[in-house]
């Protein structure tokens, strides 16, 4: 990879002879992590006060079902390894995603012996089964394209802005989806169903730093992330996992947006996935449910995708999608006092397994004639409806 640094501090990309196949379009910079909405809550301005109100000064309040202290209290539990142990929203390389960590009881099979040789077939067979077995719901391999590793981390543990890099030779990327609790969803945007959110981060910690001693046992390099280090969205989409939505999600072939990402860069070699699109770009034209739903207005309601620039800095623009506004979303969640997952929640690729959910999917990658029809009916079924605690109460269920 050749780099080269501009006066505003934006790190541009540039081609490599015979660079590894990637198949989605990339933008030609580095996103600056700096810009992420979560982490301008800390330098920026017109967000700070906002950011405080959400993550530090979060109030509880009984009288209302979803955000009583019980309800926050199984949130907080659910995010308790995320925030205890991984800080994978806050800095890269520490707790359960260090790069480098080994137990002291595991150095001696770690640090001895050559690595375990195989083809990268082969090798990509067994990731995937140790991945699946560790706790991943579901396992893709790319090319870990440069353009997708943050030009620079915002370390919120330090207060630190500095340049990142990947260790040398972690060109592979593994990436692993981690399923959210349906039922849970339902209750968005409260408490509840911000617990199924965190309890994903926790979990997704887990199985990361899990893949990572895997991997570092077989004698590679290892670089476990959650949030931090790159942007997992396109990664997933080139490993395989799912397709873009229009809410700016991965829309997983099974889980719908419904999952939570982590990943491994390694310098195993490994045989790469390719993108498997389902239908969900075209699905999405005639959709528009999450943006209807949307409570802060942030998803667009374009017919078609014509953009290349979101917005505001938060984006990452220099490709053709649909673009979110991150910071009225971001305000949403302020004015809530927890996050939300109701455009997760009404959106037709959510659903629990079943026979005829995966008939629905056929036809959507099928049959795209019948997108209009299979939206009618999954507003008959009642699929993407709200439950209201007050009406049945996660607790007494
Ligand atoms: S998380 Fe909530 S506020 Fe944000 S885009 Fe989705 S529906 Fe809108
Ligand atoms: S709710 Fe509809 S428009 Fe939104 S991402 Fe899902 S399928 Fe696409």
């Amino acid at each position: 990879m050749v780099v080269k640094k501009n006066t505003d501090n934006v790190v541009y990309v540039e081609k490599i002879e015979n660079e590894p196949y990637f198949p989605l379009k990339t933008c030609d910079y580095r996103f600056d992590q700096r810009n992420e909405m979560f982490k301008r809550r800390t330098w920026d301005e017109e967000f700070v006060e906002h950011g405080n109100r959400l993550y530090l000064d979060a109030k509880y309040d009984n009288s209302r079902y979803g955000y009583r202290k019980l309800d926050y209290a199984l949130r907080n539990a659910a995010w308790n390894i995320e925030y205890g142990y991984a800080f994978g929203n806050m800095k890269s390389n520490f707790g359960l995603y260090s790069w480098d960590h080994v137990p002291a009881k595991a150095e001696r099979f770690v640090k001895k012996g050559s690595r375990v040789e195989n083809s990268k077939e082969v090798n990509a067979k067994i990731i995937k089964k140790a991945a699946g077995f560790l706790g991943a719901d579901d396992v893709g391999i790319c090319y870990a394209h440069p353009s997708l590793i943050y030009s620079h981390e915002m370390d919120l543990v330090k207060n630190e802005h500095r340049r990142l890099e990947l260790p040398k030779g972690c060109t592979n990327v593994i990436v692993m989806a981690i399923a959210m609790d349906y039922e849970a969803t339902r209750y968005s945007p409260d408490a509840i169903a911000g617990a199924t959110t965190g309890l994903g981060y926790s979990q997704q910690a887990v199985v990361a730093n899990y893949v990572a001693a895997f991997i570092r046992g077989l004698g590679y390099t290892a670089v476990p992330s959650g949030n931090d280090t790159a942007v997992s969205i396109p990664l997933a989409m080139a490993a395989g996992l799912g397709e873009l939505g229009r809410m700016g999600l991965l829309i997983h072939p099974e889980f719908g947006p419904r999952v939570r990402l982590c990943k491994v860069f390694t310098d195993m070699p490994l045989q790469h996935d390719d993108f498997r699109p389902f239908g969900v770009e075209q699905f999405c034209k005639t959709c528009k449910k999450c943006a209807r739903h949307c409570p802060s207005k942030s998803i667009s309601f374009d017919d078609e995708i014509t953009q290349t620039k979101g917005p505001s800095i938060s984006n990452h623009s220099g490709v053709l999608k649909w673009y979110i506004n991150p910071e009225k979303c971001f305000m949403f969640w302020v004015k809530n006092w927890v996050d939300c997952n109701n455009c997760v929640m009404v959106c037709p690729f959510n659903k629990p397994a079943g026979l005829l959910h995966d008939v629905v999917r056929y036809t959507i990658k099928s049959i795209p004639i019948m997108n209009r029809l299979m939206l009618l009916m999954d507003d008959f079924m009642g699929y993407g409806k709200f439950i209201k605690q007050e009406n049945k109460c996660f607790w007494e269920d």
